[in-house]
């Protein structure tokens, strides 16, 4: 039976192949049937899997008691601990296995989803999180039981065949997203999540076709059905018949073709009709992804997620292993600006190593988020701020700060910069003393009081995710809510161009690396605003090259004048499309 469902279109392109279904928002592990003389060892698998994590929080433990140690690493591993040894996870899988003859990993999945819909309905919200610690103790368990520390396994690398995969789920966290870097996949859906969420970012920055906010794909679709993505219109088409799958064919091929055509780009100056120079440099999650950005010509880059190193890991990453990966990337641009930024978790992106980030906040968006986070664990801060001075003396390194929101927090942000600066010096560490601080503008009252930002700060970089998302009180993350993400918005447009314009005025340089600088329909509006600097996914650079260079900006200029003095939305988005 062929069937297609609609949902948010959030990383362009077609994909073609096997549905995987993915049972739970981070495991995913598969379901044989243990014929009846292995159970016994089946069991044995299961409880050798228990004592190696019982000797992993050993360790852990006396890591805990060494002096430096986060105070919550021996209040977690206890927690861990207590939670290993207690029969519903330790005894319930080992009936489940014999009951049901099935294999330990499923027979855990299936007891931990129970347990975790019963803490769901505690009332009091201390307990229900601890939902969290049993997720995270379980999947201690399933990589003993795998050998391999992934999620996602590699399963149609195991068939043998280049059968293309594309995920099922119904929702993915961003850090579930960042593993599909080292995976075949060729797409994926989820029935929850915004076009602006990390996890649409992350699909876009691996250029793989994703669609979300379907609602029902997860349950309606089966494991091996075959399925189209369609992430351009935002459509999965499942069970297609023979000839709209050959004309999906078609369009795929066709896309491809008009992909590599832009290459001719990747050589070619950024600037304009009137000759001005535009800056346009790439956004990055991970170190490896600098190849991308080197293949295609970036002029630096403009925003490194630091974020995501501190992800699917049970430890924080050290000062040293994040030296190396920002000095690795620092290297690789020979010269070219790297815009470090520093840690932005809370809100969707969690990292299980890092105390608070998995707790539920009554509003995550609005909590203790980014730089939020980072003045409130100043020794996990002034590691990453170390790591960050030392990769400036092997490149041309600034350093961004994620969400400030006022004087007092560019002020302590300082501070802590001067002590981390300070640190080195009596460690006799090389790094570049003017290394350029620059802040975000991603909440409405940064943008509209810039005076501190422009006085202490070296240059801005503009978040338009975030700054969309708190001036229009739409969750970028809430499909329920997406059908109001408006970035053409008469107040978004004029906090943008007032920001842009204000930093021009006082000639501090301005960027924005939010996803509108990577949305083609959006480079003529935002370079008649006066931009000069964009960051975006290295998949987009081509594209918005095309508009740059066909763009001239004192034209522009003026019709983005009149334009902002419209205040209904069609027929900006008229004014708009007519640039
Ligand atoms: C933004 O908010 O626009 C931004 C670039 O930061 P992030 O998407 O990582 O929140
Ligand atoms: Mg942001």
């Amino acid at each position: 039976m062929s069937f297609t469902l609609h949902g948010l279109a959030v990383s362009q392109g077609i994909a073609i192949g096997h549905a995987h279904l993915v049972s739970h928002a981070t495991l995913e592990v598969a379901h044989y049937t243990v014929r009846e003389r292995d159970i016994p060892r089946e069991i044995e698998r299961f409880e050798a899997a228990l004592a190696d994590v019982r000797t992993d929080l050993g360790a852990l433990h006396t890591e805990a008691l060494q002096p430096g140690a986060p105070s919550e690493l021996s209040a977690l591993v206890n927690v861990h601990a207590m939670f290993l040894d207690d029969p519903h996870l330790a005894n319930a899988p080992k009936d489940l296995i014999r009951e049901r003859r099935c294999n330990a990993e499923w027979a855990l999945v299936q007891q931990m989803e129970q347990l975790v819909d019963q803490f769901e309905e505690i009332d009091d919200s201390y307990l229900r999180e601890r939902k969290h610690d049993i997720v995270q103790v379980v999947e201690r368990i399933l990589r003993s039981l795998t050998g391999h520390p992934r999620r996602f396994g590699k399963k149609g690398a195991s068939k043998g065949d280049d059968t293309e995969l594309i995920v099922v789920a119904h929702d993915l966290s961003p850090a579930d997203t960042i593993q599909f870097k080292n995976l075949k996949i060729a797409g994926f859906v989820t029935d929850l999540g915004g076009a602006t969420s990390h996890t649409a970012i992350v699909a876009r920055s691996l250029a793989i076709p994703a669609v979300v906010g379907l609602h029902h794909a997860r349950p309606l679709v089966r494991e091996d059905d075959l399925v189209i993505v369609d992430g351009t219109r935002g459509v999965l088409i499942v069970g297609p018949d023979a000839r709209v799958l050959e004309e999906y064919q078609l369009r795929k091929r066709e896309l491809e073709l008009e992909r590599s055509k832009l290459n001719r780009l990747i050589t070619a100056r950024a600037c304009t009709l009137d000759d001005i120079d535009v800056r346009l440099q790439a956004n990055i999650e991970l170190p490896q992804d600098v190849e991308q950005v080197k293949k295609l010509g970036a002029d630096g880059v403009g925003l490194f997620r630091t974020e995501f190193l501190f992800m699917n890991r049970d430890t924080l990453p050290t000062e040293d292993e994040q030296f190396e990966s920002y000095r690795s990337v620092a290297k690789a641009l020979a010269g070219k600006p790297v815009t470090i930024r520093t840690l932005d978790v809370g809100a969707d992106k969690t990292a299980g190593a890092l105390a608070g980030t998995s707790r539920q906040a009554p509003n995550p968006a609005l909590g203790l988020r980014a730089i939020r986070y980072c003045l409130a664990e100043p020794q996990i801060f002034l590691a990453q701020l170390r790591a960050i001075l030392r990769a400036s003396h092997f490149g041309k390194v600034q350093m961004l700060i994620p969400m400030l929101m006022n004087a007092a927090e560019i002020e302590q942000t300082l501070v802590m910069i001067d002590q981390a600066k300070q640190q080195l010096r009596e460690r006799r560490c090389k790094f570049d003393e003017k290394i350029p601080v620059g802040g975000m503008i991603e909440i409405p009252a940064a943008a509209l009081a810039l005076g501190p930002f422009l006085k202490r700060l070296q240059f801005l970089s503009i978040g338009t995710n975030d700054l969309i998302q708190y001036t229009l009180a739409i969750d970028r993350t809430d499909e329920a809510v997406s059908h109001l993400y408006d970035p053409l918005h008469p107040a978004i447009l004029r906090l943008l161009s007032h920001v842009i314009q204000t930093a021009n005025k006082a000639e501090i340089p301005v960027a924005v690396c939010g996803e509108l600088a990577g949305d083609p329909k959006m480079t003529r509006l935002l370079l008649g605003m006066g931009l000069r600097e964009f960051s975006m996914h290295p998949t987009q650079l081509l594209e918005v090259k095309q508009q740059v260079v066909m763009s001239d900006t004192e034209q522009l200029a003026q019709k983005v004048a009149r334009l902002l003095r419209l205040d209904e939305a069609e027929r900006i988005s008229e004014q708009v499309e007519r640039l």
